[in-house]
């Protein structure tokens, strides 16, 4: 009991009281349900990883949307975070391809530039498939720096550079934004260039 109070103590936002009162759920629930929980875990550990043209959540080398001959290749969106790629496709309004960068430009919690997929999407513009670059990093002082700054690298390689619309809470994450926000977002997004 304890060591499984203390592993879920160790997730986010779960506090000790919250473990302990999910570890006792736990031991009065079913035992084929705890048996379906721990399979998805490790289910989830084992199948996916990361795609290898955007670097979002994938089952194999690439993640269903850049396996999606529908998509719009024309047009990409760079993001933080695979969960900022949820947040875009529950609007069900883009149709193009993403960018996952992994973070965000931090001089702070030292995270440059070679830590981020940045020189990957330098890389994926070679081919010349994209022709409008959407920044949708966060918009925060660290998420407008990041932009920026692709933005400089970018610019000699895509015909557009947009950056989505501030209408996002200034200093909020996408993945706590609503549809619709991130919808207005999206299409208030403006030229960089
Ligand atoms: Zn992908």
């Amino acid at each position: 009991m304890e060591a499984l109070v203390s592993e879920l103590n160790r997730l986010p936002t779960i506090g000790r009281r919250s473990a302990e009162r999910l570890a006792f759920h736990l031991l009065s629930s079913d035992l084929e349900d705890a048996q379906a929980l721990s399979r998805s875990i490790l289910e989830m550990r084992e199948r996916i990883g990361f795609c290898q043209q955007c670097h979002n959540i994938a089952e194999g080398e690439l993640c269903a949307i850049c396996r999606d001959g529908r998509r719009d290749p024309s047009t990409i969106c760079v993001v933080e975070d695979p969960r900022d790629v949820l947040a875009f496709e529950e609007t069900g309004a883009f149709h193009g391809l993403y960018h996952v960068l992994g973070g965000r430009l931090s001089p702070v919690k030292g995270v440059t530039p070679e830590k981020l997929h940045i020189h990957e999407l330098l890389e994926r513009l070679k081919s010349g498939a994209a022709r409008e670059l959407i920044l949708a990093t966060s918009p925060s002082v660290d998420g407008d720096a990041t932009a920026l700054y692709i933005r400089n690298l970018a610019q000699a390689r895509v015909e557009l550079i947009t950056r989505i619309g501030l209408g996002v809470s200034v200093g909020s994450s996408l993945d706590t934004t609503d549809s619709i926000t991130i919808q207005r977002s999206l299409e208030g997004r403006r030229g960089m260039h």
